[in-house]
């Protein structure tokens, strides 16, 4: 049996049955990462030995209990480094645990490495990392993904069974669709952002990268939940995330926008895509045509919030508290300034000029007024369309990834990435990415993801459609090259 490939669920059978024990788990994931990192590049470090001793001492009777989870580097944990992939934190160690860290650990789970992503999560393919070039595991002259594209590339590598990443306009999605893994970014205000750096807070949520949906529902059982460390973490009644596992699609309600089906689209992902509705509607599932009217100003209204929200949390790394400083500053100007300059990288410095700019007086009732009040009508667009239906089913990306340094100097290419994820930010709903297939290029199977879009806080009957989706398809777990 291979360790490195199984499900959450798997390994937790083989505990049990006492086949292998965490400490075997640990040592063949070692054995993997050893063996696929030299290409794969997703661990900016990792401390075996600790892991080691808290898998020698894991309680399986735990619900993660001895489950090794990657965490993308953007979320602290207590004496690790936590660098966002910038060298504005290189050195850093996070001297306490992220909400979500210190309920894995209380689930038994043991968080396992720093996961690579973009600087700050500001990108869609791992490239702006300040340290090194993630490669995908189903093609490795190709981006993972991004921002999440280390948490997505280790999980399909089988070099940690799953991750955590974060998803600001779809960091979590994007990734885990071109890497053929699930990715579940719950509802705004579902899991607890204390200890997660910030970059856009009213947009950014925590949620996890699996080989199924059954794990990500586990590990959402873990993470979810009110935290009085972050406001906007919502109080409602636990809640069983597998309870709607199991089922099949017969009666459930569909919608299909037609916003989502666009020119420019790749031909391979939408026949993929299309052929995934109508399994659905084979299984059972009613198809509902849908209208989301709005979505046209979706990635504008996010490229204006998300950078103004930026450029406000971070003017916190200024050389004085955090991180990184310049040496030897003539006074305090030249410190925040050189600080500032050496620390950011192209990407991050964009952001922030953007995010000025649109707060700036003058442009303010222009740009993110404006902005705010069409992010209400994405928001109700949203709501309109769950009086009909139960989902929404679309793309999660308009491409397969795509070949490393193709859009390095093409940033609106780079945002246009994420056209079909940033709405479900913007409204605050649950989204979900399952693989649907591959499409073919230059021999190699590139995975496509099939999206599924819930009501705030639904994620209970989403994660039961993508399951019924992804059981009655076969696509999921199938097994990268690299
Ligand atoms: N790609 C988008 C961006 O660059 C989304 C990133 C994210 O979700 N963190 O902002």
């Amino acid at each position: 049996m291979n360790l490195a490939s199984l499900t959450i669920s798997e390994i937790q059978e083989g505990f049990r049955a006492k086949t292998f024990s965490p400490v075997d788990l640990l040592r063949a994931l070692e054995l993997r990462i050893e063996s696929a990192e030299p290409t794969i590049q997703a661990f900016l470090s990792r401390d075996f030995h600790e892991a080691l001793k808290r898998a020698g001492q894991a309680d399986v009777s735990l619900p993660l209990g001895g489950i090794p989870i990657g965490i993308k580097d953007v979320i602290t944990v207590k004496g690790q480094p936590c660098t966002a992939a910038s060298k504005i934190l290189r050195g850093y160690t996070a001297p306490y645990d992220a909400t979500v860290i210190t309920r894995l650990k209380a689930a038994g789970a043991i968080p396992f490495g720093r996961l690579n992503m973009d600087e700050f999560a500001m990108g869609s393919s791992t490239e702006n990392s300040a340290y090194q070039v993630t490669r995908n595991p189903w093609d490795t002259s190709r981006i993972p993904g991004g921002s999440s594209g280390g948490s997505a590339a280790a999980v399909a590598a089988r070099e940690v069974p799953a991750a955590l990443g974060s998803d600001t306009g779809g960091s979590i999605r994007q990734p885990a669709a071109l890497c053929g893994c699930v990715g579940l970014k719950p509802s705004y205000g579902r899991v607890s952002r204390y200890g997660l750096i910030a970059f856009a807070s009213s947009l950014d949520q925590i949620g996890p990268i699996a080989r199924t949906t059954r794990d990500c529902a586990l590990l959402l059982n873990a993470i979810a939940g009110r935290d009085p460390m972050d406001s906007t973490s919502l109080d409602r009644p636990a809640e069983d995330f597998t309870a709607g596992l199991g089922r099949d699609l017969k009666g459930v309600r569909l919608g299909i926008p037609k916003e989502y089906f666009v020119d420019g689209m790749d031909a391979g992902v939408r026949a993929a895509v299309e052929s995934a509705i109508k399994h659905c509607a084979d299984a059972g599932a009613e198809l509902v045509d849908i209208s989301l009217p709005h979505t046209e100003f979706a990635v504008s209204v996010y490229y204006i919030i998300a950078t103004a929200e930026a450029s406000a949390n971070l003017a916190r790394f200024d050389g004085v508290r955090y991180g990184n400083r310049a040496d030897a500053p003539k006074d305090l100007m030249d410190l925040y300034l050189r600080t500032r300059e050496e620390g950011f990288g192209s990407e991050v410095k964009r952001r922030i000029i953007l995010g000025t700019y649109v707060l700036s007086s003058g442009y303010y009732d222009a740009y993110y007024l404006r902005a705010q009040k069409v992010r209400t009508l994405i928001r109700r667009d949203f709501e309109a369309a769950f009086e009909k239906v139960d989902a929404i089913v679309c793309p999660t990306s308009p491409d397969v990834a795509f070949p490393i340094g193709e859009r390095t100097n093409d940033p609106l290419k780079m945002y246009l990435a994420d056209i079909f994820t940033i709405a479900a930010n913007l409204a605050g709903i649950c989204g979900i990415s399952v693989p649907c297939g591959f499409v073919e290029e230059g021999g190699k199977n590139l995975p496509v993801g099939l999206q599924f879009l819930g009501r705030s806080l639904d994620e209970t009957r989403l994660l039961g459609i993508a399951d019924a989706y992804e059981r009655a398809s076969g696509w999921s777990r199938q097994t990268a090259p690299a």
